[in-house]
């Protein structure tokens, strides 16, 4: 059995950016030479392996991976046609890659709820998830699968409406398509193999899974430093979104200032800063956090 952590990411696409730079804040150390499909990462004992996203459930489920970043959009329809890939255990949820599959139809035409289409030609790339979704709600109508660029389906008269994953909703307004309902969310999800593997292997997950966690806390985290009244430090302080113990520091010839900083654990708003500036806080800094441990 290797000892080497075999991990299968996407080789190109809106997947590959986001897992190869969380792998690479994760300090594997990898340099990929355009063309390749494997790496040796240097950090640690793990070797990449670069596919399409869609090949993912399968590599892993075979355990020629052990591990494998996917969207959970691929790694439900494919756990529908492929049983094999069912065994697949999630290990985190990454947090990036969000979309949601939607159903879309043209703006000017008449389909405006799920029940319009009975009967009705429905374009997408995820028919098994689709099939489930109408059997639930009742719906009979035919799936027509495409690749890619769904969206143009309606407009080529392949199809009535679509079922297609959506982020901004850009590209379905550019296609004169309005969604109608959500089939389901999706995220990157980091998902391990079913099959044995060495002591040395667990051990590399449990480093890259520490490492993982600390970037995925990091993103979330901002360090926030201000200058409050004194009179006001009790109030700022409050405000602070899921800050746990601030520090709180006298100023060098302020008597009547304090220097106050903060972890912060929830997202800072604007209208948190203006709250703090309408109670005397001033010098306000919001600085992201590269590491966190501990
Ligand atoms: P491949 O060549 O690997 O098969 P692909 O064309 O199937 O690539 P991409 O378009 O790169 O795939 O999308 C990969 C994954 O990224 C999707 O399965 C989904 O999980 C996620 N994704 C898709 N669309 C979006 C989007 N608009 N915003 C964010 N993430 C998305
Ligand atoms: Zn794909």
């Amino acid at each position: 059995m290797s000892d080497i952590l075999r991990i299968a990411v996407q080789k190109k696409g809106r997947l590959a950016t986001d897992s190869n730079r969380l792998l690479d804040e994760a300090g594997l150390g990898f340099f990929r030479n355009p063309g390749a499909l494997t790496c040796r990462a240097r950090g640690l004992p793990v070797e990449l392996l670069f596919v399409r996203d869609d090949d993912i459930p399968s590599l892993v489920a075979k355990g020629v991976c052990n591990l494998g970043i996917a969207g959970e959009n691929v790694l439900r329809e494919e756990a529908l046609e492929n049983p094999d890939t069912q065994e697949l255990q999630t290990v985190r949820a990454l947090g990036f890659s969000r979309c949601t599959l939607k159903l879309a139809a043209p703006k000017e035409g008449k389909i405006r709820t799920v029940s319009d289409l009975q009967g009705l030609k429905i374009a997408t790339s995820y028919p098994q998830i689709l099939g489930v979704y109408l059997k639930e709600k009742n719906i009979q109508a035919k799936c027509v699968t495409l690749k890619g660029a769904v969206e143009i389906a309606p407009a080529l008269g392949l199809a009535d409406a679509i079922c297609d994953l959506v982020s901004s909703g850009a590209t379905l307004a550019a296609n004169g398509l309005c969604d109608f309902a959500r089939v389901m969310k999706s995220e990157a999800l980091l998902v391990r193999s079913n099959t044995r593997w060495s002591a040395a292997q667990e051990t590399t997950l449990a480093r890259l899974l520490r490492r993982i966690d600390g970037i995925i806390a990091s993103r979330a985290t901002k360090y926030i430093m201000l200058n409050a009244p004194k009179s006001a430090v009790d109030e700022i302080t409050a405000l602070l979104p899921g800050a746990d113990a601030p520090t709180i520091m006298p100023l060098a010839g302020r008597d009547d200032q304090m220097a106050v900083h903060a972890v912060c654990r929830e997202e800072i708003f604007w209208d948190t800063l203006e709250a703090l500036e309408a109670r005397g806080a001033n010098a306000i800094l919001v600085l992201p956090i590269e590491k966190m441990m501990g």
